[in-house]
């Protein structure tokens, strides 16, 4: 039995795990939950879960969810705010953090986590992304595990159980090519928001799904697993695939090549982040190889997606670059999302904002060098935009 503290409960990942979590009541047990506004959701997983302790980070609706569980014993430990999601994070029941917030807010709680002797299982990418100078070293100073709960990296760790250090000549990661891949360039230009967030493949938050379609999320993916697995943004390709069957590949060093097959459903890597080294049973449709047919691929586009290419650039620059490009990416996507700039805007803004940083602390930046590098980009973004926004409106 695992006990599991939930960062992110009522979004994608966190609604995931607890239907992991209630399919096997036997294995998991939720201590902890936090969620960002979400109320009603959140006060009907207090119920389900009964867990210990609950943090709202929107603290003025902390009375609202006080109200919507007030009958409830015996009553969850209740707190609000950024120290309240840092108290969930470090819950002294805890085996497992799993963290499903978006973007860099992450953090600052895995970082708790760490420090308090929790396993994590990383469902945010940009908490290493931007972190990795810190967050590593600390991984290691605590013994814990940093286990991988994106599908790409989740098929890669798995691959290499049992595969020697020396054995890995290179990584492959699968792409599905998001909501575009089949628009013709010219076209970029003009979709919106809604047509953004329509994945052919995977049902997912609405920051990912629109990373998934400029493929800054394949970029971002790259610098993961070059902090995840240790290995060289050289050794480190993209391919797209189409049906995201396959969810990612090795190449060892005798050319065998390995790969972790799957339907594209979260459930899976979540499942085997929180299991690991075990394997549970489920009931769950197996993978049918006749049904799919065939399954394609082909060289990634980088004139049409320039994102995979800043990502690869401001992993290789290392430091708090790839906290800047993090941080400019979610600044970018968040104006698109509100409708403020173009879809085409996105890498233009994120490349600006790169290429204007100074970088003041290259090789091995501070908490505070990568939290100052995140605060400056989000702001350079958004005195870039203006002009843009004015444009549009
Ligand atoms: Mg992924």
């Amino acid at each position: 039995m695992k006990a599991l503290s939930l960062l992110g409960s009522t979004g994608s990942i966190g609604t995931q795990t607890l239907d992991i979590a209630a399919q096997y009541p036997d294995q998991f047990r939720i201590v902890g939950l936090a969620a960002g506004r979400n109320v009603e959701l959140l006060a009907q997983q207090v119920r389900q879960f009964q867990p210990l302790i609950v943090a709202l980070s929107d603290a003025d609706k902390l009375p609202e969810l006080k109200a919507a569980i007030a009958d409830l014993s015996p009553q969850p430990t209740l707190l609000a705010g950024q120290e309240g999601l840092i108290e969930v994070a470090r819950c002294a029941e805890a085996d497992v953090v799993v963290t499903g917030i978006v973007g860099c807010a992450g953090l600052l709680p895995t970082i708790a986590a760490i420090k308090a002797g929790k396993d994590i299982a990383l469902a945010n990418k940009e908490t290493l992304i931007a972190g990795a100078p810190v967050v590593l070293p600390l991984v290691k100073q605590y013994s814990v595990k940093l286990l991988p709960a994106d599908s790409e990296h989740s098929a890669i760790f798995q691959c290499l159980q049992g595969v020697p250090k020396s054995g890995l000549r290179r990584i492959l990661l699968t792409a599905s090519g998001g909501s575009f891949r089949d628009l013709p360039t010219e076209k970029l230009a003009q979709v919106t928001v809604a047509d953004a967030l329509k994945h052919p493949n995977w049902t997912m938050g609405r920051k990912i799904t629109i990373d998934s379609a400029t493929l800054m999320n394949k970029g971002l993916e790259v610098i993961e697993a070059h902090y995840l697995f240790g290995v060289d943004y050289d050794q480190i390709a993209i391919v797209i695939h189409p049906q995201s069957i396959i969810h990612s590949l090795i190449e060892l060093e005798d050319t065998s090549v390995l790969a972790q097959l799957g339907w594209a459903d979260m459930r899976l890597p979540l499942l085997y982040a929180l299991s690991y080294p075990d394997r549970i049973a489920t009931n769950w449709e197996p993978l049918d190889l006749v049904k799919i047919g065939s399954l394609t691929f082909r060289e990634p586009d980088h004139e049409k997606y320039p994102c995979m290419q800043l990502a690869y650039a401001a992993g290789r620059a290392g430091g708090c670059m790839p906290a800047v490009l993090n941080a400019a990416n979610e600044q970018a996507v968040a104006l698109f999302l509100d409708e403020k700039i173009r879809f085409l805007d996105i890498p233009r803004l994120i490349e600006q904002t790169c290429d204007r940083y100074q970088s003041q602390n290259r090789s091995a930046p501070t908490l505070e060098d990568i939290l100052a590098a995140d605060d400056w980009a989000r702001r350079d973004v958004l005195t870039a935009s203006q002009p843009l926004i004015a444009a549009t409106h």
